[in-house]
This record gives structure tokens, C-alpha cells and sequence, in this order.
């Protein structure tokens, strides 16, 4: 496999356009990528043809514009590149206009009530900044998605519109000091993805993973991940083979696939990429899912996403590591070399501290779902509260700031920002801290609140706000100080903001229990599930935010709050339905028939001359007994408090707190019974695959 030639062979990539357009064609397609410029439909035109010509001579028939609408997973409406001729004959066409704008029948979205109904219409627009690529013999055109009115129904663009804000304050802070060359500042992202991998077959005897993507029952297995023995651990060959495999589509697609790893759990891996601009970045993370999936079925495996496919076994997530980088290339959360270097760099890493300190309900809510709820704050992932690890070496270098005290022997005096060297920052500044939702690690912030299977796009969408909202409040500030002053006034506010928002920094184990009381002591916030995140999407400081920015407006930001809230009562909903289905029609006459042969052995032994013991069997017979009947009653109970819900006619905040409070408990209370059974009942008695099945017999 010759890898430099495959990478990117199915992407209209930088090296396609250069040598597909004309020069000023191409050079106005890169100033359009580079700096936001807008195209005008004659140079879309050429593009067309070109980006056409290009995907036939690769096999491709048809072209679609692929979107990300609020369902969470990426839609696509594919249409052939045929026009009739005068001859009765066809020729391949695609113009420019087709290229920018499409229109689709977009009334199955969620539109959060942004749309009526019979509004069907939707319009998908290009997004230039992310390359096209053949999938399928299709030619895909990353798009974004709104509403007749222009109002966004997807993830791309408010991303995009947070990546402009973002820019926009930096290029301000930039100027500032004095950088006249940088053309645009750009968020690069690089998003670690962990996934599942169990066989095929198992998994099609599994209606929950099925219907829910995660199990609903199932009894621990007598091994877990105790032993340490698969983080890291030999890759078994089929999933080497599913490893390569996979790498090979996704490098095809021009993704940077880099690491592979064994993952904690068993049955648990990782994939990590390069990172890359940020809506670059999320769009490939949707390809880089679906190819996980599409190319586990080739291995006659199955790719589990779910946040939690196993309860008592850590789940998945996926690591957001994010920084700002300048066009040219320059990182501006890399500690500098000079004063002058370090006090901007120092400056961008308050504007992040105060960034996540006043918006912490923001960054939880980008990372709530049903599915995430069972991570977060379980010990296996970072807590509900957010807060930012720096590593003791830069909070001690930020507290002498604020203190103006000494900062270790390195320094003689006080530091003053722009005037001393700060002391070198090693790239990693201490220990790796697993716990923080929010850690700075050298250059770049990681963060670990997501869940596997969502899409990048609202973590970043939040984070890029939030940062640009607090470097436009630096920006309002220094630009009003004297040149002469700005040292000064650069100091001043550093310390005041250091001072102002140190509280959500916090480099301690965030596993412990300590940390929730602290937590709470300093006022930070504890949003424990999904529900009680999403409604602060709405709070007015939150929607003043989204305002100053352009982001979302308030109409659409309350739909988006409704379509989270409506999405997590839908998947709850589907889930405790899976557990009656499962319960009603797998487990209850499984246990009953197997009772009913233990019942018939006890007669048969007790009917003899001499009766043979058989409290053994009595005694399974009767615990058996007991937990059908409880199993029995409490889905009945989960069913009567579904129906109840199915009536209310209350609003998606209400609903989704009932779900929560009612739904939860009621499917807890079933699948504990249903799993008591399960550890009394023959193997080849139970219905479905058992955890020790799923999780260790893949070779
Ligand atoms: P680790 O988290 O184990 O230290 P790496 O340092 O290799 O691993 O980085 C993890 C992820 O962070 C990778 O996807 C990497 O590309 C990404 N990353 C590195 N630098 C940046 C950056 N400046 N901006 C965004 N992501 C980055
Ligand atoms: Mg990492």
C-alpha cells in the first residue's frame, strides 16, 4: 500500500483544485478558504465542472449535499449528474449553482417549531472550507442547512458563525500586538474516539443494542477490566485487520488517522487523528463514525458508539482537544519564548479561564445526551462540574502574577507581563490528570466531557463563543489604553481576570467526592443530568451571549433547546419500550419454561417409591418464581408510567424532567430483577448473549 498516494485520493483537495482550476479560479477558491471571502457563481461555475469532471473520471454517478441536521447523524439526498441532450442522448452536468445552493424537502427534520410544517422547504448551502469527497460513488458536498428565513436547522452553521466570532476577537488581540501579517485565526480540533467492538452475530440476538445501541439488562460477567490487561493490550488480529481496513478508508477520505489503541474496557479501542481546523474536524469525525460501523460489518463485527453499551464497564467518550491557531500556523495557546510572546499567550489563557468560568453551563450542556449521563460523574469520566486543570506550574506562575510576588528562583523581582521572560514552559506542565473535564495540556485544551457518539459540532460551537466573548471584552479594554499604558493595563487585566475567575481551576482528582462539596463551596455549578443542563441553554446571559456574536438567535437557540430536550425524552422512551419488549417476549417466557422443567423434575423425583432430594432445584425454583413475578410487576409499572407520559401534553422541558424522575428509576427497578434472574438461569436457557459472550469472545 503505497500511503502518500492513497491519502486524500477520493477528496477535491488542495492539490485537486491546483491542478484542476485555473490560477485565478484557484486563488480565489483559497483566499474563500483561508479568509472567509465569499465566491461569486462565475469562479463557482469552473469549480462545478472541474469538482464534476474530477468525481466521474473516479467512478462517481451522482452528487449530494451532505448536512448535519438536529438528528444527530448526517443526511444526504443524492441526485445523478445526467441532463438530457438535443439528441435523445445525456451528458454529465453540474453547475455552479448546484454546487452552492440546494434546496430538500427538509419537514422530517426537527426544526424545534423554527418552521411550520407545511414549510417543507429547507436549503442546504456549501461550505467551501471543507473539501468534497467520493463516498460511494457518490460526489458529497459538505453543506450547511437552514430554514427559508435563513434561520440554521443544523451544526454547521452556527459552528461556522462561532469560528467568525472567534476570529474576529483574536484578529482584534492580535493587532494589538502590534501582528499585522496574520490573515485570519482559526480553532483546530483533534478529536480522540473511542468505540466498541463485539462480534457481528451476537450482536444481531441483542434487541436492545439493536433498537438502543447499548444493553438494557445483562448480569456482570465473573471478569472485568480488574486485571488491566487490555488497555494497551495486543490487538487481536481481527481487529487488527479491522484497524487497517480502517484506516485505509478513512485516509482515502483525507482523514489524518493517527493512533490506535486498546481502550480500558475489554472490547474497548480508541482512534485518535491529527488535528485540523475545527468544522473540518467535525465533519471527518461524522465519516470517521459511520466508516467505524460500515467497515466493523466487513469484519463480521458490529461498532458499538454508545456512551455506555455495558453497565458496570467504563464507557466511551470522545476527547475534544482544542486550540486556536493562527492561518500561518502559529499556535497562540503555546507558551512563547519572549516577554512579549508569553504575555499574549498568557492573555489567551485567561481569556479561556474566564471563557469557561462564566459559560460552565454551556460547555456541560454541549455534552449532555441520554447516553452521556451515564458517564459523567461515575468514575469513569469527568464529573457533571466543569472546571479546568492548568497543571501547579502555570497556576503558579498565574498566582505570583496576581500576588505580585516572586514566581520560583527563576525570577528575581516580581513578574511584570511584556517585561520578564516567563520561565520555560515545558510542553507537558505536570502529570496527566484523567479527571478534568477541561485540561490545558502544553498547547491545546482537552476536553473530556463528550460522549462517544455525538457530533463535535456544539462543543466547539460553545467553546469558540464563550473565548471569543472574553477576548472582545480584553479587546474593549486595551484598545482604550495608550500605547505607552499597555503593558500596564495588559498586566492589570491579566491579574484582575486571573483573580476574578481562578475558582473554576482546580488540578485536584476529580473523582473524589471531596471535590463535589468543594465544588459547590466556590459556587460552581453541579449539572448532574441532561435535563437539568439543557434548559440553561436558555438563560438570558446565554442568549445575550449567542446575540453579541451572531451565533444563534434567540428563536433558534430556544429550538435547539426544545430539540435536545425533545431528543432525549425520544430516546428514553425508546428504551424503556425495548425493556418491555424484551422482558414480555424474551425473558419472562424463558424463565417460565425453564420453571416449568424444574417443576417437572421436582414431581418427577418426589413421585417415586423412595423421593429423592431436590432442594437444589427448589430452591432455584422458588427464587426463579420470585423474580419473574417482580420483573413481571415492575414492567407492568414501567408501562402504566409510559402511557402517562405518552398523554401529557406538557412542554419538552417538563417531559423531559418526567422521563428523568419517572422513567429512570422505573427502568432500573425492572432491569435489576431481570439481571437476578439472569445469574440462576442456564446459559443455554437465556434468551439473549451474556456480558461475558459480548465482551471477551471476540479472537
Ligand atoms: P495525548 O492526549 O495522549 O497527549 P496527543 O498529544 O498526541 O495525545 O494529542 C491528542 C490529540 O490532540 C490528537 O488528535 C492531536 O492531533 C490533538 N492536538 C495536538 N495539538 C493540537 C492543537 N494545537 N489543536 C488541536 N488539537 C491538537
Ligand atoms: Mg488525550
Amino acid at each position: 500500500m503505497n500511503i502518500p498516494e492513497i491519502f486524500g485520493c477520493n477528496v477535491f483537495d488542495d492539490s485537486a483544485m491546483k491542478s484542476r482550476l485555473s490560477r485565478g479560479v484557484y486563488e480565489a477558491m483559497k483566499r474563500t478558504i483561508e479568509d472567509g471571502r465569499s465566491l461569486d457563481l462565475g469562479i463557482a461555475n469552473e469549480v462545478a465542472e472541474a469538482m464534476k469532471d474530477w468525481a466521474v473520471e473516479r467512478g462517481a454517478t451522482h452528487f449530494t449535499h451532505w448536512f448535519q441536521p438536529m438528528t444527530g447523524v448526517t443526511a444526504e439526498k443524492h441526485e445523478s449528474f445526467i441532463s438530457p441532450s438535443a439528441n435523445g442522448k445525456i451528458i454529465m452536468e453540474f453547475s455552479g449553482r448546484e454546487l452552492v445552493r440546494g434546496e430538500s424537502d427538509a419537514s422530517s427534520f426537527p426544526s424545534g417549531g423554527l418552521r411550520a410544517t407545511f414549510e417543507a422547504r429547507g436549503y442546504t448551502a456549501w461550505d467551501p472550507t471543507s473539501y468534497a469527497f467520493i463516498k460511494d460513488d457518490t460526489l458529497y458536498i459538505p453543506t450547511a442547512f437552514c430554514s427559508y428565513g435563513g434561520e440554521a436547522l443544523d451544526k454547521k452553521t452556527p459552528l461556522l458563525r462561532s469560528m467568525e466570532a472567534l476570529n474576529r476577537q483574536c484578529m482584534r488581540i492580535l493587532r494589538l500586538f502590534g501582528d499585522s501579517s496574520v490573515t485570519s485565526v482559526r480553532p483546530t480540533v483533534g478529536a480522540e474516539q473511542e468505540y466498541f467492538l463485539i462480534d457481528a452475530d451476537l450482536y444481531a440476538k441483542r434487541p436492545d443494542l439493536i433498537f438502543t445501541g447499548r444493553t438494557l439488562f445483562g448480569a456482570k460477567p465473573p471478569k472485568g477490566a480488574e486485571l488491566d490487561d487490555h488497555y494497551y493490550g495486543t490487538i487481536k488480529p481481527r481487529v487488527q485487520a479491522f484497524m487497517k481496513d480502517l484506516d485505509e478508508e478513512l485516509w482515502k477520505l483525507g482523514i489524518l488517522a493517527k493512533t490506535e489503541h486498546n481502550e480500558a474496557a475489554p472490547a474497548q479501542h480508541e482512534l485518535a487523528p491529527v488535528f485540523i481546523v475545527a468544522n473540518t474536524a467535525t465533519d471527518q469525525n461524522q465519516l470517521t463514525m459511520e466508516m467505524m460501523r460500515k467497515v466493523a460489518r466487513r469484519h463480521g463485527l458490529e461498532c458499538l458508539l454508545h456512551e455506555k453499551p455495558f453497565q458496570g464497564v467504563s464507557g466511551s467518550g470522545k476527547h475534544n482537544n482544542w486550540s486556536i491557531n493562527a492561518v500561518s500556523g502559529e499556535n497562540l495557546l503555546k507558551p512563547g519564548k519572549t516577554p512579549r510572546d508569553n504575555a499574549r499567550f498568557l492573555l489567551f489563557l485567561v481569556a479561556v479561564v474566564k471563557a469557561v468560568d462564566e459559560y460552565q453551563d454551556l460547555l456541560r450542556l454541549s455534552a449532555a445526551s441520554a447516553g452521556n449521563d451515564h458517564r459523567l460523574g461515575k468514575n469513569e469520566a469527568p464529573p457533571a462540574i466543569v472546571s479546568i486543570f492548568l497543571g501547579d506550574e502555570l497556576t503558579a506562575i498565574l498566582d505570583s502574577i496576581e500576588s505580585r510576588s516572586e514566581y520560583s528562583a527563576a525570577a528575581e523581582e516580581p513578574l511584570r507581563l511584556g517585561v520578564h521572560v516567563l520561565p520555560k514552559l515545558p510542553r507537558d506542565t505536570t502529570d496527566r490528570n484523567r479527571t478534568s473535564p477541561f485540561a490545558f495540556t502544553g498547547n491545546k485544551f482537552e476536553f473530556r466531557m463528550v460522549g462517544s457518539s455525538e457530533s463535535l459540532a456544539c462543543t466547539n460551537i460553545m467553546l469558540n463563543t464563550a473565548v471569543a466573548d472574553a477576548l472582545c471584552s480584553f479587546a474593549d479594554e486595551l484598545e482604550k489604553a495608550a500605547p505607552e499604558d499597555f503593558n500596564g493595563a495588559l498586566d492589570a487585566l491579566i491579574r484582575r481576570t486571573y483573580s476574578e475567575h481562578k475558582r473554576i481551576i482546580f488540578n485536584g482528582n476529580g473523582y473524589n467526592e471531596a471535590w463535589i462539596a468543594e465544588a459547590e463551596r466556590r459556587g460552581l455549578l453541579n449539572l448532574a443530568s441532561t435535563p437539568d443542563a439543557v434548559v440553561r441553554m436558555t438563560d438570558r446571559k446565554n442568549l445575550d451571549l449567542f446575540a453579541r456574536h451572531k451565533v444563534y438567535s434567540e428563536a433558534e437557540a430556544r429550538s435547539r433547546r426544545d430539540i435536545i430536550l425533545d431528543h432525549y425524552c425520544k430516546i428514553l422512551n425508546i428504551e424503556a419500550q425495548t425493556m418491555v419488549y424484551m422482558t414480555r417476549r424474551q425473558y419472562l417466557p424463558a424463565v417460565w419454561k425453564y420453571e416449568g422443567e424444574l417443576a417437572s423434575s421436582v414431581n418427577a423425583k418426589q413421585a417415586g417409591a423412595v423421593p429423592l432430594p431436590c432442594r437444589g432445584q427448589e430452591q432455584v425454583l422458588a427464587k426463579l418464581s420470585r423474580l419473574a413475578d417482580t420483573a413481571s410487576s415492575r414492567c407492568d409499572r414501567l408501562e402504566a408510567r409510559l402511557g402517562k407520559l405518552r398523554a401529557d401534553s406538557s412542554g419538552p422541558d417538563v417531559r423531559a424532567f418526567r422521563f428523568k424522575d419517572e422513567i429512570i428509576p422505573a427502568m432500573e427497578a425492572l432491569r435489576e430483577a431481570v439481571d437476578a434472574a439472569e445469574t440462576v438461569m442456564p446459559l443455554d436457557a437465556w434468551p439473549v448473549p451474556d456480558y461475558g459472550a459480548l465482551l471477551f469472545c471476540t479472537k
